[in-house]
């Protein structure tokens, strides 16, 4: 009870009882029946975690947290209750549990080497130390876990590598990168991810890097968020959507102009964890004349429907369903996200439903890539 006291205190969670104001912005509670205030109040008067479900479904999309008027971070209240709970071994049905497995693998000393640079292949320039240093993140994972789902998401990082070596810089790349440890962090797994974390570090510094690139909005809210509680470091933290703004700010990039209408979805941990909404509207715009916006955009964007690969249930495919059907009814064929998990959740959803959507999802730096004529075009 102490703890959850604590968790309460630190998060402003007190608030809540009976307040529910931002219930109706909350994606599940559209779908289910979802009430923030009411898991603070159980939580309050001592009804233990374990039963409540709901501690689990939260997605931590943030939608509460953004229209709180009392301050209350209830993302933050969860992740700090899911890690009560599994001090009290309980936690929540995951859709794919060897990925935790692989990211607790990682994590012991133990572990066996890895092989996650097999995408680099001989047209790509990277370096193995440097000034800059490109966080890969999972991709290499995803690539084989995902897929049958058509995806193939090394085609992330390699998009990202060209794009670099185009503005003439080539990336430092490790092969002992691990996980940066999200899923646990936020599924309350918090010992193997702070050895995740403390390896990254480690392993960073060793490369003498002063500058970190991510393309995973994850693994980016997870260094510039999370990590400083826990290690010292004084890398530059940046998006690749930051760096390329930063570039047309210079007038240093060009690109060729893909007329197809396109939607840009945005990440929650990119837009409402970190409030960044404008670099990428400056990169697809200076791209794409026929940039159209769905109705729910920038703070107010709805989730897809998922999150740490938990409680992917029937609510979770009716928010993601909601999600594309906004993306459908712009009139626009492609949509651009910039986080590799939206794009997997959604082609999961659409695989399922061949018919119902015409809709195509395409990540970000792949996009990029293409209208700076570094990748084939099917625009
Ligand atoms: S998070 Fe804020 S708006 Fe939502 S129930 Fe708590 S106090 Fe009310
Ligand atoms: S973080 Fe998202 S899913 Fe969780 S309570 Fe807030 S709005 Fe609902
Ligand atoms: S939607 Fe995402 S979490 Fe759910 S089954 Fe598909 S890939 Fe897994």
């Amino acid at each position: 009870m102490e703890k959850i006291t604590e968790a309460i205190n630190r998060t402003k969670a007190y608030y809540c009882v009976e307040c529910g104001k931002c219930t109706s912005a909350c994606p599940l509670s559209r779908f289910g029946d979802y009430s923030p205030d009411r898991v603070v109040e159980r939580a309050l008067i001592g009804l233990p975690v374990r039963p409540d479900l709901s501690v689990w479904s939260c997605l931590t999309c943030g939608r509460c947290k953004e229209i709180c008027t009392y301050g209350v971070d209830y993302p933050e209240f969860i992740r700090r209750v899911r890690s009560i709970a599994r001090d009290e071994r309980e936690q929540g049905i995951c859709a794919h549990g060897e990925l935790f497995s692989v990211m607790r693998l990682l994590a012991r000393p133990s572990a066996p080497p890895q092989k996650r640079l097999y995408w680099i292949s001989k047209d790509l320039k990277v370096r193995d130390k440097g000034d800059i240093l490109y966080f890969t993140g999972c991709l290499p994972y995803f690539d084989i876990v995902f897929r049958d789902l058509g995806l193939h998401t090394v085609e992330i990082a390699r998009s990202t590598v060209k794009i670099l070596n185009k503005l003439d810089v080539e990336p430092v790349v490790m092969n002992d990168e691990v996980c940066c440890g999200h899923d646990l962090f936020w599924n309350g797994d918090i010992e193997p991810f702070k050895r995740l974390g403390a390896l990254n570090i480690q392993h960073i510094k060793s490369r003498g890097a002063r500058k970190v690139i991510f393309s995973c909005p994850e693994g980016y809210r997870t260094f510039k968020l999370d990590y400083p509680e826990f290690f010292e470091f004084d890398f530059e933290l940046l998006h690749i959507s930051e760096f390329l703004a930063e570039r047309i700010e210079e007038g240093t990039v060009d690109f060729r102009t893909i007329d197809a209408p396109v939607t840009y979805h945005d990440p929650c941990r990119l837009g409402r964890h970190l409030g960044i909404y404008d670099p990428p509207r400056r990169v697809l715009s200076a791209i794409a004349p026929n940039f159209v916006e769905m109705a729910s955009n920038r703070e107010n964007s709805l989730c897809c429907g998922t999150s740490g690969w938990t409680n992917c249930d029937s609510f979770a495919e009716e928010i993601r369903g909601e999600r594309l059907k906004e993306g459908v009814e712009t009139g626009a064929q492609i949509m651009i996200t910039t986080c590799p998990k939206c794009l997997i959740h959604f082609t999961c959803h659409m695989s399922n439903r061949p018919r119902e959507y015409n809709l195509k999802i395409v990540p970000f730096e792949v996009f990029v890539a293409r209208a700076m004529g570094l990748e084939e075009t099917t625009e």
